[in-house]
């Protein structure tokens, strides 16, 4: 038997208290077994487990960690700010400089109001939509995460889909039932329910590009079709870049994709610099039907606090054209080394990428346009290859419908260190698969 390791002791201890011993269920390792790694701490492109073993982090908190972990200028940031006080649940002109921030780097985002979650913000563009156009119904893509309010978990993707689930309990038939989810990607089914509902749709919302389904980008003119089909039947179109927003690009999907215009955005994880942040934004005559001006109501006690408004605001400034150039370089040399190890085990495998996005897919070799297609990918050769590279010391995400996460400090030296750990995950990947 092998020895009782700090994780071990660690996760028995976490279960006796929480619900399956994490905050958040992906962290559980359920899809891949075994016990979750417990993060004592993070610097750079790595993680230090509460044994003291040293891995190189590709989750990077989610997607957060654009610059590294704890990035000494924003450190410093959250310091000063939390000497100031930890929250006044008044008005600071914080906020104002980092919504300023968001809307130079998207303009459509007019104006912007700061929440604490990626599912807040999602939640509240979907109320805002049906506000602002008095319609009930919702339509959303298969495969897509949208956060975890009612109305969205439906087809929900990567967290339900690495729990095997549908849907979730406790979420009433009501809630869903003005939720109508069309597969990504396809054009004539979205044609089709605006051609039948279209005139009470409220908004769509969509990952411009997927990537919580694994990454599946959209295929060329579909979010195009999106904005025009939205825009002829008088609803809202919403893209929710909260993991690809400020990652991506600068300006997210948005600014690589260019030409479409939605009216609403909905932004986090990058955006709060790894502390509890996120955002909504769009039309300034959208925006301003939310409370106190509008209608629509919205709140919270947390919503711009202090110290995540610092990290976001240091995240932002530090992120310049050099740190996606970085990103953007460290990931096409690991898709390429993944891709020939892989090839080289003989392991069927198709890659895709968004922006330096990518995830991989083994056992399938077409193109994957949408979720029914990701669910046929063999999570179990997925398990073999995770565990042989955490083994090596590289945490991959626990899950096989989860995008890679990069930095600017993956640089060649850690990319190398990912390599040589490759072909063995490679070839535990081959062994685990059928015939
Ligand atoms: C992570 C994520 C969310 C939810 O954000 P939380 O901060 O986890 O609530 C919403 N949409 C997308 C696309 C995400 O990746």
């Amino acid at each position: 038997m092998a020895a009782v390791t700090g994780n071990d002791a660690a996760f028995d201890r976490a279960r006796r208290i929480i619900p399956g011993g994490v905050s958040s269920p992906v962290r559980a390792f359920g899809s891949v077994g075994g016990t979750p790694v417990f993060i004592e701490r993070a610097a750079g492109a790595r993680l230090y487990d509460v044994d003291g073993r040293e891995y190189i982090d590709l989750v990077g908190s989610w997607g957060p960690a654009v610059l590294g972990h704890a990035h000494p200028e924003v450190v410093a940031a959250v310091q000063a700010a939390a000497a100031r006080g930890l929250s006044f649940g008044a008005p600071t002109v914080a906020e104002a400089e980092l919504a300023e921030l968001v809307h130079a780097r998207v303009p459509l985002a007019q104006k912007v109001r700061l929440v604490s979650t990626g599912t807040e913000a999602c939640m509240t563009a979907v109320r805002l939509a049906r506000g602002a156009t008095g319609r009930d119904l919702l339509v959303k893509f298969a495969g897509c995460y949208h956060g975890h309010s009612d109305a969205l978990l439906a087809a929900a993707g990567s967290g339900l889909a690495t729990a095997g689930l549908p849907g979730s309990a406790g979420v009433t038939a009501a809630a869903t039932a003005q939720t109508i989810v069309v597969p990504y990607n396809d054009f004539a089914a979205i044609r089709a329910v605006f051609a039948e509902l279209g005139d009470e749709i409220a908004a769509v919302i969509t990952e411009p590009a997927a990537a919580n389904m694994g990454v599946v980008p959209p295929e060329p003119g579909f979010n195009a079709l999106l904005r025009e089909l939205t825009s002829r039947h008088g609803a809202l179109l919403v893209y929710d870049e909260v993991l690809t927003g400020f990652r991506v690009s600068a300006a997210g999907w948005w600014g690589l994709e260019g030409g479409v215009e939605p009216d609403l955005f909905t932004f986090g994880k990058v955006v709060g610099g790894g502390l509890p942040l996120a955002a909504l934004g769009g039309r300034a005559e959208l925006m301003d039907l939310l409370a106190p001006l509008g209608p629509v109501y919205q709140a919270g006690t947390l919503s711009g606090n202090p110290l995540a408004t610092a990290a976001g605001i240091a995240t932002l400034r530090l992120a310049d054209a050099g740190v996606y150039e970085r990103v953007d370089a460290a990931s096409v040399k690991l898709a390429a080394e993944v891709t020939a190890a892989l090839t080289r085990a003989g392991v069927p495998h198709r890659l895709q990428r968004a922006g330096s996005l990518f995830s991989v897919f083994i056992g399938l070799d077409s193109p994957v346009r949408d979720y029914a297609t990701a669910q046929q990918q063999d999570t179990g050769a997925f398990r073999a290859f995770f565990h042989a590279m955490l083994a090596a010391g590289i945490a991959l995400p626990p899950s096989a419908f989860e995008a890679w996460f990069l930095s600017a400090v993956h640089d060649d030296a850690v990319i190398a260190r990912i390599a040589d750990a490759l072909p063995a995950a490679a070839a535990a990947a081959a062994a685990a698969m059928p015939g």
